[in-house]
């Protein structure tokens, strides 16, 4: 299990959302790299129950991603994953294609 980001070929800044361009050094060449999981800093509960939170993954990047699962504490570290249904314990979902803006050389 693994969630997608950005890096920058350049510069090698991790970027999520996705981009067009990289906001540091300004060139439009990215491959992805996987994230395998980040640390909760805060976490949100919607309305409708869903609970988002903020990610802090290696590298400084802050994705947020919804929370699967158990619900976890500020600290604890949670896999990262691109399926809506991962396993058992808590775990970030993030529905983000991986192929998304690769450069396909
Ligand atoms: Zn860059």
């Amino acid at each position: 299990m693994s969630a997608v980001v950005q890096e920058c070929r350049n510069c090698r800044s991790l970027l999520f959302p996705a981009r067009l361009f990289c906001p540091v050094c300004g060139e439009d060449s990215f491959s992805t790299v996987a994230a395998e999981d980040g640390t909760v800093e805060q976490t949100t509960t919607l309305s409708d129950g869903t609970v988002l939170a903020t990610l802090g993954i290696n590298g400084g990047l802050r994705l947020i991603a919804r929370l699967t699962g158990s619900a976890p504490e500020p600290g604890q570290r949670v896999p990262l994953t691109n399926d809506p249904v991962a396993g058992s314990g808590a775990n970030a979902y993030i529905p983000i294609p991986p192929n998304l803006n690769e450069d396909q050389s």
